[in-house]
C-alpha cells in the first residue's frame, strides 16, 4: 500500500485589524497558528512568510497555501492585477501585490479570495453550508460583508460581491444617524456594522444589553439585507457569522422579521416553516475565517 502522507496547507484569513495563519490538514488538525496585527503590507506579510517557512522546517514543505483577505481585491487570475488590494481607505494597502509577496517566497499553489468567500468555502466543506450548492456566509462585525457558493462554486462575477454596501430603506424620524460608510454613509454596512453602533450610541455593541433600542434597528437593517439576498440569489441557506451577527438574541428575530417581510412571497418551507434552519450561525464559529483559507488552499490543488 502506497504510504502517501497527507497534505498539509498554509491558511491566512488577512483581516483589516488582524491576520491568522495556520497549517494544517482541517478542523481537527491544526497543527500551528499566529495571530498578528495588521500593520503595513511589508511589514504584515514578511511575517506571515517566516511563519509558514519556520513551519515548513517543522512539518514540511506545505502543499498550497489560501489567502482570504480583506477587500476590495482582486481576484481573478486572468488579470493584470492578481493577487492585489483595490483601493481601499485602509493606509498603505491600496494596490499593495500580496499575492506577489508569497509567490516570490513559496512555489506553490495559491488561492487567494475575499476573507468572506473563504469563510463560505470552509462552511461548505467542514460547516454549516454541507451538502448545499447555493447558500451565502454574511459577516456583520466592525464591517458587513458577504461570500456567496452559488451553483457548486465560489461567485466572483466583475470583481466579488459587496453585499455590505446594498441601500436599504431608512426611515429617518426612526433612526436619524447618518450612517458611518464613507461611500455611501446609510448603506447597510453604514447603518449596521459595529463601527455604526458604537457612533449611534456612542457605546460599544458588547456594552449594550439585549433589550437595548439599537438591537430593533439592528434587527430590522439584518432582515431587510437577509430578504434581498433571497430574493436575489435564492439561497439555499443563509449563514450569519461575525461579532454582532453572531450574537444569540438576534437570531430568532431575525428569522422571524425577515420571513415577516418576504410575507409568502418565496413559497419554500425551508423559509415558511423552517426558518430556524435557514438562517443559522456558522458551523465553525469565530474559525470559519482561518478555516475556510484552509479550504481554499486545499481547492487549488489540481487533486480537489
Ligand atoms: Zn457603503
Amino acid at each position: 500500500m502506497a504510504n502517501k502522507t497527507k497534505p498539509i496547507y498554509g491558511g491566512i484569513e488577512g483581516g483589516g485589524t488582524k491576520f491568522v495563519c495556520a497549517v494544517g490538514t482541517g478542523p481537527e488538525d491544526i497543527r500551528a497558528e499566529i495571530r498578528f496585527e495588521t500593520t503595513t503590507p511589508k511589514e504584515t506579510m514578511a511575517q506571515v512568510v517566516n511563519f509558514f517557512k519556520l513551519q515548513e522546517t517543522n512539518f514540511g514543505k506545505l502543499a498550497s497555501i489560501g489567502f482570504a483577505c480583506f477587500g476590495p481585491l482582486d481576484p481573478n487570475p486572468a488579470s493584470s492585477t492578481y493577487g492585489y488590494i483595490l483601493p481601499t481607505p485602509k493606509p498603505g494597502w491600496t494596490n499593495a501585490n500580496v499575492v506577489g509577496i508569497l509567490r516570490s517566497a513559496f512555489d506553490i499553489p495559491i488561492a487567494f479570495d475575499t476573507d468572506v468567500n473563504g469563510a463560505a468555502l470552509g462552511e461548505w466543506r467542514w460547516g454549516n453550508g454541507q451538502g448545499l450548492n447555493t447558500f451565502i456566509y454574511l459577516t456583520i462585525g466592525t464591517g458587513i460583508g458577504g461570500g456567496a457558493y452559488v451553483e457548486g462554486k465560489l461567485l466572483h462575477g466583475l470583481l466579488h460581491p459587496e453585499m455590505g454596501h446594498i441601500p436599504l430603506p431608512h426611515d429617518k424620524t426612526k433612526d436619524p444617524f447618518g450612517g458611518v460608510c464613507p461611500f455611501h454613509a446609510d448603506c447597510f454596512e453604514g447603518l449596521a456594522s459595529g463601527v455604526a453602533i458604537e457612533k449611534r450610541w456612542a457605546q460599544r455593541g458588547s456594552a449594550l444589553p439585549p433589550d437595548h433600542p439599537a438591537w430593533d434597528l439592528e434587527v430590522e437593517y439584518i432582515s431587510y439585507a437577509l430578504a434581498t439576498y433571497a430574493y436575489t440569489l435564492s439561497p439555499q441557506r443563509i449563514i450569519l457569522g461575525g461579532g454582532v451577527g453572531q450574537l444569540p438574541h438576534l437570531l430568532p428575530r431575525i428569522q422571524k422579521r425577515m420571513r415577516d417581510l418576504i410575507h409568502g412571497y418565496i413559497q419554500s418551507p425551508a423559509i415558511l416553516e423552517n426558518i430556524e434552519n435557514y438562517i443559522v450561525h456558522p458551523g465553525l464559529g469565530n474559525l470559519s475565517g482561518v478555516l475556510g483559507a484552509l479550504a481554499l488552499a486545499q481547492q487549488a490543488l489540481p487533486e480537489n
